[in-house]
């Protein structure tokens, strides 16, 4: 661990009183009782500075290797996440090809999931075998014997998301941690849609975790910010490659936000997964409702591995559906949500919908009711649930007539 230590965060304590205290210490400067936002490029130099290493990610000496904000929740995520050290980033995006460009190299191969987030479909698709000479096979991650059959010898990194976005696909963690692992590969896991205490990868035997911290994380839906979490060995290579000869450095503002936003995620989280849950049985119990995927539906493909994976603890905040019409008719339906926001992103305090249709480059891998109807992907806030669904009921009644 290159962070500070503090007295906060045995890992005797539970997670609700780490997500209070871990990573905060009492300002030296100011004696402020949380960490202060320290808007600061660079930190002043020791008598002899010309031994320092420029590369080096644990003297703070300049923001892009390390600075105040940035350890502070750097500790925090690895202590929420039981991983030994974090790097944060500027970005969900920045964190997750910090750990392509760190671990994959011209000529080696990656298996990865078939609905991951879009930009990483972009990445391996285009991005990576161009520019770099990096392979990538595209498998149903919710098949281990896919995966199993996808590795090469030249396989060097299986990368999954435990709920895929957007299709709520669910992937089982230790089983793939074994067949990457038997090829000598890496598993790195998206948990984006999955944030701890609800999953913790690193305990099912992945070797790294990314967040987009712009979600629940933050929760806020006013910060951007990416980390990756996992032994101190495997973080110092994607700080040392990534964050200081790449860049994407976070700023110290948005650390400090989502480092703040954080506290309360066990309480969030819990709400959100409630209210996902009361809503997605809602939707599902409704005819002008086509369809409604969401893992903790009995009606979901991986329903019983969802309820292995999470035990008691829930299936995750976000759903897809769609109602039952056409293209205009999901637009319509949306135009009549007055509580509900059109708007991309997930896990912020306030309920996100959006349209997303039939064609692009990943819709042959969505099931067919996504390829008939397209999908509404609903990710459900904080709201008291009976508003949010009298919300939905009013737009379904303005959209099809009462039912
Ligand atoms: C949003 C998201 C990302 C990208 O994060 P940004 O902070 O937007 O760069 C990656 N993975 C998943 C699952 C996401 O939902």
């Amino acid at each position: 661990m290159t962070t500070r230590p503090d007295s906060h965060d045995p890992s005797t304590l539970s997670f609700q009183t780490q997500a209070v205290h871990a990573g905060n210490r009492v300002d030296e400067g100011s004696k402020a009782i949380r960490t202060p936002i320290v808007m600061a490029n660079s930190y002043a130099l020791p008598y002899d500075p010309s031994s320092l290493s420029w590369s080096n990610t644990d003297t703070k000496t300049y923001t892009r290797n390390t600075g105040t904000n940035q350890e502070a929740l750097q500790h925090k995520l690895a202590t929420l996440e039981g991983g030994e050290d974090a790097v944060v980033l500027a970005s969900g995006v920045a964190a997750l090809h910090g750990v392509f460009f760190s671990y994959l190299s011209s000529g080696d191969h990656a298996v990865v999931g078939d609905v991951t987030y879009e930009a990483i479909w972009k990445l391996f698709t285009d991005l990576l075998p161009v520019k770099y000479g990096i392979e990538a096979t595209f498998v149903d991650s919710s098949d281990p014997d896919a995966v199993r059959a996808a590795i090469r010898p030249n396989t060097k990194l299986v990368h999954v998301e435990a709920i895929g976005n957007p299709t709520t696909k669910v992937t089982d963690i230790a089983a793939i941690a074994e067949i990457a692992h038997a090829a000598g590969a890496l598993l790195t896991v998206d948990s984006t849609f999955t944030p701890p205490p609800l999953l913790r990868p690193l305990e099912l035997g992945a070797d790294l975790v990314v967040h987009s911290l712009t979600k629940y994380i933050n929760g806020h839906g006013d910060a951007m910010g990416g980390a990756v979490i996992g032994s101190a060995e495997l973080v110092a290579k994607i700080k040392a490659e990534a964050m200081v000869d790449v860049g994407g450095t976070i700023s110290p503002f948005n650390a400090w936000l989502i480092t703040r936003g954080s506290v309360t995620l066990p309480l969030r989280l819990r709400q959100h997964l409630a209210n996902a849950e009361v809503v997605a049985r809602h939707l599902e119990a409704d005819p002008r409702v086509a369809y409604v995927a969401y893992p903790g539906l009995e009606s979901h493909p991986q329903h019983e591995l969802a309820k292995r994976q999470f035990g008691d603890r829930g299936f995750g905040g976000v759903l897809a559906f769609a109602v039952d019409g056409d293209p205009d008719t999901q637009n319509r339906f949306v135009s009549n949500l007055r509580l509900v926001t059109s708007a991309v992103s997930i896990g912020h305090d306030e309920s996100l919908i959006v349209h997303v249709g039939t064609t692009g480059p990943r819709v042959q891998y969505y099931p067919d009711e996504f390829k008939t109807y397209g999908h509404l992907r609903f990710s459900v806030g904080l709201e008291d649930p009976a508003d949010i669904i009298a919300d939905l009921d009013a737009a379904l009644d303005a959209t099809f007539g009462p039912r």
